[in-house]
């Protein structure tokens, strides 16, 4: 499955997702994103000319990337060093009729902090 930012700067390939997460936590709630997770190694990113920009914040564990160009939010990756490394990709850079059928689960974030 392919994900594009906004203006096509940011392209990611990844096979479906078997399950989405949407989350209430401060940024995903901003973000309004929709998780699918993964490991490093089965995810391709490529970055266009455009660049993109990492947002980290709190406890340093993830970094938030969007793109430079559009802004659109396009995942998130564990930091160097951690040792379950993670790679999660917002499924609403794809349209919503290619994951309609993928079942979500409710992650309460808010509560975790
Ligand atoms: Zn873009």
């Amino acid at each position: 499955m392919k994900l594009t930012c906004h203006c096509e700067n940011i392209e990611i390939e990844a096979d479906a997702p078997t399950q989405l997460t949407t989350c209430n936590c401060s940024i995903c709630r901003r973000y309004q994103s929709l998780w699918g997770y993964y490991s490093p190694q089965d995810v391709s990113i490529t970055t266009g000319e455009g660049g993109s920009r990492a947002y980290v914040w709190g406890d340093r564990e993830i970094e938030f990337v969007h793109c430079a160009a559009c802004g659109c939010v396009t995942h998130y990756k564990t930091l160097e060093g951690k040792a379950s490394p993670v790679v999660a990709l917002n499924f609403r850079m794809v349209r919503e009729q290619e994951v309609v059928d993928v079942p979500r689960r409710f992650f309460d974030g808010e509560s975790m902090i």
